[in-house]
């Protein structure tokens, strides 16, 4: 905790004017330390390290990242495809299709100017029965009107061409998908943030906040402190964080720590669901059956179990979804996530893939990892869009 004060002092060392202190009684008679700080950013996760660079880099601020793990990037952002996504499924004007295209452009630039390792590999969705064809000149249509570049249907005959081991009666061909090895892009940011002053604090996880006036109170406990916390009896943080700037950037646990910042409007932190997805990666090939991302026509609102490559040509196949019911707001805030890949689960594995790779043989899908998407809507409700909440919402409460 030494370590974090000091931090913190070294943080705000910029500052040019020091909000009001007005002392919580509690913790004051607890003799809680507090310290000053400019912006918080909680979580490293892609997300948080983004905004710490951005926030440091093009805004000059003095930015502190508490993170509860011993790294950046060990979350949600290390349990993903690593899929640079094109930006076709996404309803046509929606804020997610028009940020996944810009971003896919402005990340393929990222990577060049940064020498992150990459590969525009182009991906194929592929209609496996002539009752899906339908589904997928959908697919195309709603594509072009995000403005993805280059969609070109295919007859089954040249998808097949492309990729011998792949069976399909015709395929939607995306080239500006591709893959990225995201850790790589991490350390990059991280890196730039780290080289405008930013400082990134790790074992270390918020528990909550108040505010007193319009002054926002941060409360940060060391993660270690909280393992064996019984998540009943009264615990004071280590530390309290006044800064002028918070972002959440928590990630699966995001919305349930906001549910723990005592002042903030109920109303405006959307719920929770947890949907768990698991891959399974090819043994007894040495040979990789595929060059490209090969997905099948999406259905339940999920993109299906595809075909995703890593960037040594290594397949691995997934996700499926599993709806977690059993994650309470204080497991999630302590990261108690299972990410167990049961090996019975390749049962429902190879049908799904067999309907576009029929050779798959018996016995070759081994267990990978898995994965937990934080999301603001249950199965079957649908798309849900990015929410913008600004100044006509009442965030404080009052
Ligand atoms: C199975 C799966 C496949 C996916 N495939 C793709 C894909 O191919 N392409 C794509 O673009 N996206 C994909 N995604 C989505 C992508 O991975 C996420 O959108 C992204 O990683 C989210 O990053 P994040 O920074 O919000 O969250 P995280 O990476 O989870 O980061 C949050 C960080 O906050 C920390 N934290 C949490 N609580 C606290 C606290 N109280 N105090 C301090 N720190 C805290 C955590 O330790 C973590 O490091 C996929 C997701 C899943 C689950």
């Amino acid at each position: 905790m030494m370590k974090l004060k000091k931090l913190v002092r070294d943080s705000i060392r910029n500052l040019a004017e020091t909000p009001s202190i007005i002392v919580w009684k509690n913790f004051s008679s607890a003799g809680v330390p507090k310290e000053m700080a400019d912006c918080v950013v909680i979580g490293a996760g892609v997300v948080g390290i983004a905004v710490a660079r951005e926030l440091s880099l093009n805004f000059g601020r003095n930015v502190l990242v508490i993170e509860s793990a011993s790294s950046f990037g060990t979350g949600t952002s290390s349990r993903n495809s690593q899929v640079i996504h094109g930006g076709i499924y996404y309803p046509a004007k929606s804020l997610k299709a028009y940020f996944c295209v810009r971003g896919r452009r402005l990340l393929y630039e990222y990577c060049k100017k940064h020498a992150i390792p990459h590969k525009q590999i182009g991906k194929l969705i592929v209609a496996s029965r002539h009752e899906e064809v339908p589904k997928l000149n959908y697919l195309m249509n709603l594509g072009n009107e995000n403005g993805v570049e280059g969609l070109r249907m295919m007859e089954g005959s040249e998808a097949m061409a492309l990729e011998p081991e792949l069976q399909c009666v015709r395929a939607l061909w995306s080239p500006t998908s591709g893959i990225i090895d995201s850790h790589s892009l991490m350390l990059s940011q991280t890196g730039e943030a780290e080289s405008q002053g930013t400082t990134f604090c790790y074992n270390n996880t918020v528990v909550g906040a108040h505010l007193e006036g319009q002054q926002i109170h941060l409360h940060i406990s060391e993660t270690e402190s909280l393992r064996n916390w019984d998540c009943k009896s009264q615990r004071y943080p280590d530390v309290v964080l006044l800064p002028k700037l918070v972002v959440n950037a928590a990630g699966l646990s995001s919305a349930a720590l906001a549910r723990c910042f005592s002042g903030l409007n109920r109303g405006v932190i959307p719920q929770s669901y947890y949907s768990r997805g698991c891959y399974f990666s090819l043994s007894n090939t040495t040979v990789p059956p595929f060059r490209h991302l090969i997905y099948p026509i999406p259905e339940d609102g999920t993109l299906g179990v595809h075909v995703t490559l890593d960037l040594d040509g290594q397949v691995k196949f997934g996700p499926d979804i599993e709806w977690l019911n059993d994650i309470d707001d204080i497991s999630s805030i302590q990261n108690k996530f299972d990410y167990t890949v049961h090996a019975d689960r390749a049962k429902e594995f190879y049908p799904k893939i067999r309907k576009y790779y029929p050779s798959l043989k018996d016995g070759s899908l081994q267990p990978g990892y898995a994965g937990i998407r934080p999301r603001v809507s249950g199965p079957g409700n649908g798309f849900v869009d990015f929410i913008i909440q600004n100044k006509t919402v009442r965030i404080v409460e009052n």
